[in-house]
Parts: C-alpha cells; sequence; structure tokens
C-alpha cells in the first residue's frame, strides 16, 4: 500500500494526515503547534509522522503546508506569520530529522492542490484557492499542478495592497509584512473582526459578528458589507489577471454562506468584462484541504 502523509503546520493547530492511493483517508491526529519554538516543531512533527506510520504499520511520503515559503535565494524561510520559522533552512531541518526527502509548499498553495484534485475545482483547468481565516493566502493551480512562480511568490496576493481603496480605508494599518494596507488586514478573518471593533469599539470574534449579522444587528451588517466590498475588489484583481475558471474559498469566513451571493453580485462591477460566469465556492474539504494537498505534493 502506498501511503501519502500530509502535514499542516497552522499558527494554532498542527495537522497530520495518511492518504491511501484513492484519496481515502487513513489517519487523521491534530496537536496544538508550538509556534514560538522551532526546535520543538520540528520535534512535535517528528513524533506526530513516527506514530502515524507505526499506527499504520507502513512508511509514508511526506509532504508539508507551511506558511510562508523558502526563498529561491537562500532555502531560508520567509514570510511566515509563524514567525520563529522565518530565516530558518525548515525543509533541510525536516528531511534530516525525519532521514528522507520532504516535499514542502506554501498552506495556501496545498489548499488549492486539494481542492483542484478532488475538491470544488475538480475538472476545472485553472484554480484560485484561497484561505480566509486568521491571515489570507492564496494558491494558483494549473492543470492539477502548483504555480510555484519563479520566485517562489505564485498566487501570494495578500500582501498586495486593497484595489480601489476608499479614503476611509487609506493607508490601512500595519501588516505584519512591513507594509500597510495590505490585502491580508482586511479580508482575513482577523481583519473582519478588527475593522469590527475599530468601528463600533466592540470586540467580538469573527463568527460572534456573523451571527449578530444573522439576527440584523444594523453595525454588524455594515462591517459584512464592507468586508464583502472588500474581498469582491481583492477578487477581482486576480480575475483581471488570471481569470480562473474557478474561485475556490476556504478558511473560516468561507464557511459564511450569505458571502457567495453578495460576491457573485458584487464582482461583476470590478470585473473588466462584459460578462461575468466564473464560479465562487466554498471548498469541499473544508477545514482538511491544507492537509489534504500538502499530501498531494507527492503525485501517483
Ligand atoms: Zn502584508
Amino acid at each position: 500500500m502506498t501511503l501519502r502523509i500530509g502535514i499542516d503546520l497552522g499558527g494554532t493547530k498542527t495537522e497530520l494526515v495518511a492518504l491511501d492511493t484513492e484519496g481515502q483517508e487513513r489517519y487523521r491526529i491534530r496537536v496544538p503547534t508550538p509556534s514560538n519554538d522551532y526546535a520543538a516543531l520540528i520535534a512535535c512533527i517528528v513524533t506526530l509522522v513516527t506514530d502515524a506510520e507505526h499506527q499504520l504499520g507502513a512508511s509514508a511520503s511526506i509532504g508539508i503546508g507551511v506558511p510562508g515559503s523558502p526563498s529561491p535565494a537562500t532555502s531560508l524561510m520567509r514570510n511566515a506569520n509563524t514567525q520563529c520559522l522565518n530565516g530558518k533552512p525548515f525543509q533541510q531541518d525536516l528531511s534530516d530529522a525525519l532521514q528522507r526527502e520532504v516535499h514542502l509548499a506554501n498552506d495556501a498553495n496545498c489548499f488549492a492542490l486539494s481542492e483542484a484534485i478532488d475538491g470544488a475545482g475538480r475538472g476545472a483547468q485553472v484554480v484560485f484557492g484561497v484561505i480566509l481565516g486568521t491571515g489570507t493566502g492564496g494558491g494558483v493551480v494549473i492543470n492539477q499542478q502548483v504555480l510555484k512562480g519563479r520566485n517562489a511568490i505564485g498566487g501570494e496576493w495578500g500582501h498586495n495592497p486593497l484595489p480601489w481603496p476608499t479614503a476611509a480605508e487609506l493607508p490601512g494599518i500595519q501588516c505584519f509584512c512591513g507594509k500597510r494596507g495590505c490585502i491580508e488586514t482586511f479580508v482575513s478573518g482577523t481583519g473582519f473582526a478588527r475593522d469590527h471593533q475599530l468601528q463600533t469599539g466592540e470586540k467580538l470574534s469573527a463568527l460572534e459578528i456573523t451571527q449578530r449579522a444573522d439576527a440584523s444587528d444594523p453595525q454588524a451588517l455594515a462591517t459584512l458589507a464592507r468586508y464583502y466590498d472588500r474581498l469582491a475588489r481583492a477578487l477581482a484583481s486576480v480575475i483581471n489577471v488570471l481569470d480562473p475558471d474557478v474561485v475556490v474559498l476556504g478558511g473560516g469566513m468561507s464557511r459564511y454562506q450569505p458571502l457567495y451571493l453578495q460576491l457573485t453580485q458584487r464582482l461583476p462591477s470590478y470585473v473588466f468584462s462584459d460578462c461575468f460566469t466564473t464560479p465562487i465556492l466554498p471548498a469541499v474539504h473544508g477545514d482538511a484541504s491544507g492537509v489534504r494537498g500538502a499530501a498531494w505534493l507527492w503525485p501517483g
């Protein structure tokens, strides 16, 4: 039996899944990420893999999805919001610790790959996958292959500035990347909750805001209206370049169903075309897309 292990290294949780050749899950575990301690993080992954292979009674290929990416120039990690990774030769250290080659990709690329292979983008030639969670990531998959890009930043659209900004949206808040007003600071779940707090003074989770909106709370509805329009602008800027066959949304914000009708209604006014038919769909594999995509980093 050929097994693929995928690992999704998240900011708060690390998940491991083992898939068989049919894509069926044979094993799954989720643990807290030791996100401030690099050595503990490597040790945690080694333990997860060792335990999984012991349970399965077989060795497996290892793919891992990470925030950020290794620099093509130095192989050192950069752009990760789990900041203990930055500046580290993570792929090499992990390969050494696991005593085998490890395939590694940006977590949003893993998400997009999973949805392109057997998720909402199945059968589509060009898939743009977007994670709207703690942060915002994007990944492009063409013919079921991740478009990594020459500088290994393919699909990294979250750190472009918010398109068509209003005066009130400028200059935008400081982003961890060093710039101000990044798309991520507006359309991540974190950014959504922060915007609500900035406008109302009330600190609520993204879920609480959507629940209040569902109960017709006017302030929560206003926060959502700003969010819909910002996300539509941000997606339109990608659609105007890539014109993907499908856009797949994942992460916490993607679970809010009214988003899809709102985006479909708002996107045409920003997309440079007289017709707009691009499906905007929720991820089929939900939170499991990242970890499944990491497993698929080893082709069959
Ligand atoms: Zn940024």
